[in-house]
């Protein structure tokens, strides 16, 4: 059977590809370039779902933490139409296919859970917009509602609520791994920020197991069982590497680099558990931030 997987071509999209061509899967990514086994997203509008696809995933997403691109209006746009577009166009399409897919699995931001001190996040907590990235998840989580009761009776909608996603050759730790290898890491501010993260491995299983597990459904936290501070993880990541993290980088600075309202990820942050996805029965191969540190940085040698 056949999965469409929507930005497949990313970070966690080709490791995602990648287990479920292992396990056996066909798959077909749904991308802006042309490619082998791929279809833009013009052909996937005008030609519908693929035939047989048991599960669409998408994946695809503006990346917000390019340093490149400034905070600007038009950027902002970007990132979020390239959310919330993507993910209405494959909810579309669910509606329109004949034989609906057993699952829709779309991914989300812990930047829904206001940045508190005090709080414990669970999927069960009440969410309340409060800024840019919680108003983006909002509209993002709302776009993969379909509009026919019989696909909402047919087809479960799994939205995973991803912390950080650690792992080699992308993400967070492609653009920390030179400064922290050079010595130059240290915690954001005092580190007293929570940092919900996730193993790379991990969520892409996780995604595998809301397609596969047929009593998933709903919001999924997706985010390491032991949560860390930013100062936990400048700790682990600069032992893995054997290198001191002794410089602070102050929150102004990330302010003034990345723009306030886009520095939040990482200036601030929220302890958020992962409540329901231990309920359901997931596994994590990396459940603490010392064992994720050391994996990510032994593939990198
Ligand atoms: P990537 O930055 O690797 O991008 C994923 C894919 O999105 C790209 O390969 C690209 O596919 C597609 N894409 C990029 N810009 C646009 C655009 N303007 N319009 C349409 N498609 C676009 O993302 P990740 O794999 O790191 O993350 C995947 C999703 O998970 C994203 O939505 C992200 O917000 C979310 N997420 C990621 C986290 C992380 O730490 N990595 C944490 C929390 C959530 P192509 O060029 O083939 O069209």
């Amino acid at each position: 059977s056949n999965i469409v997987v929507g930005g497949g071509t990313g970070f966690i999209g080709r490791m995602l590809c990648n287990k479920l061509q292992t396990k056996g899967y066909g798959v077909t990514v749904v991308s802006r370039m042309p490619g082998a086994n791929r279809l833009s997203w013009d052909e996937l509008k005008q030609n519908g779902l693929p035939d047989g696809t048991k599960a669409v995933v998408n994946l695809a997403g503006q990346n917000v933490m390019d340093m490149s691109r400034r905070w600007t209006a038009g950027f902002k746009q970007n990132v979020y139409f390239s959310r919330v577009n993507t993910t209405k166009t494959l909810a579309c399409l669910i509606d329109a296919a004949p034989a609906k897919p057993e699952a829709f699995v779309t991914i989300s931001g812990v930047g829904i859970y206001k940045p508190d001190c005090d709080k414990e996040y669970t999927e069960e907590s009440e969410t309340k917009p409060y800024d840019f990235f919680s108003d983006l998840c909002k509209d993002w989580e709302a776009a993969a509602q379909f509009e026919r009761t019989d696909t909402r009776e047919q087809c479960r909608i799994v939205t995973i609520r991803s912390g950080v996603v650690l792992g080699k050759d992308g993400g967070m730790i492609k653009q920390m791994y030179l400064p922290f290898y050079l010595g130059l890491g240290g915690p954001i501010g005092d580190g007293k920020q929570y940092m919900p993260w996730i193993h790379l491995c991990d969520i892409t299983n996780l995604i595998i197991h809301a397609i596969e597990c047929s009593t998933v459904k709903g919001v999924l936290n997706g985010v390491a069982p032991q949560p860390c501070t930013n100062m936990d993880f400048t700790k682990a990541f600069g032992k893995a590497l054997y290198r001191p993290t002794l410089i602070p980088v102050p929150k102004m600075a990330m302010n003034c680099l990345l723009n306030k309202e886009r520095a939040i990820m990482i200036t601030e942050g929220q302890k958020v558990l992962p409540k329901k996805t231990l309920s359901t029965g997931f596994e994590f191969q990396y459940p603490d931030i010392e064992s994720a540190c050391k994996q990510v940085v032994s593939t990198h040698q």
